[in-house]
């Protein structure tokens, strides 16, 4: 007990080093996104919309017309999520990396809840604001992001 406790100690602190280094290694004006936060938030959002909308009593069953509410609405919440992420990834082009995704299963099915693109390192910051901009609705982190690396690229260009 004593040592799994232990272990369960030193792996965290591994872990949080292994992340410290990769943040080291960054170049200073490099921009980059940290996917860790972004699920997590976008995931905690779709929760307490979900919650919100009150399905699960009627749902559980996974028939009737209450299940097929949740079914249909969790479509639409997976659409949207991709799509999303889609005009990211469209928007960085050739400096396009990966998108990673949160999954929300509902009868053997996953569902897409939260999405992160993350792209290519050394992408230039005028390409990574376009990208962070190209959804529809961008989220607080994309449009927060956005203008971090728009100062930056001020920075740049002597701007201030
Ligand atoms: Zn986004």
């Amino acid at each position: 007990m004593k040592h799994s406790k232990f272990l369960n100690r030193a792996c965290g602190a591994v872990f949080l080093a292994a992340f410290i280094c990769v943040a080291m290694a960054l170049p200073a004006h490099a921009a980059q996104r940290k996917c860790t936060q972004e699920l997590r938030d976008g995931h905690a959002a779709f929760l307490k919309k979900l919650r919100a909308h009150n399905f699960t009593s009627g749902a559980a069953s996974g028939s009737g017309k209450a299940a097929r509410a949740m079914t249909q609405w969790l479509k639409d919440s997976h659409a949207d999520t991709v799509r999303h992420e889609e005009a990211h990834k469209r928007a960085a082009g050739k400096w396009a990396g990966t998108t990673e995704y949160f999954y929300y299963t509902w009868w053997n099915i996953p569902y897409a809840t939260a999405g992160c693109h993350k792209f290519k390192r050394g992408i230039p910051l005028e390409v990574a604001i376009k990208s962070a901009l190209a959804p529809e609705k961008p989220s607080y982190i994309d449009l927060r992001l956005a203008k971090k690396w728009q100062a930056e690229l001020d920075r740049k260009n002597g701007k201030r």
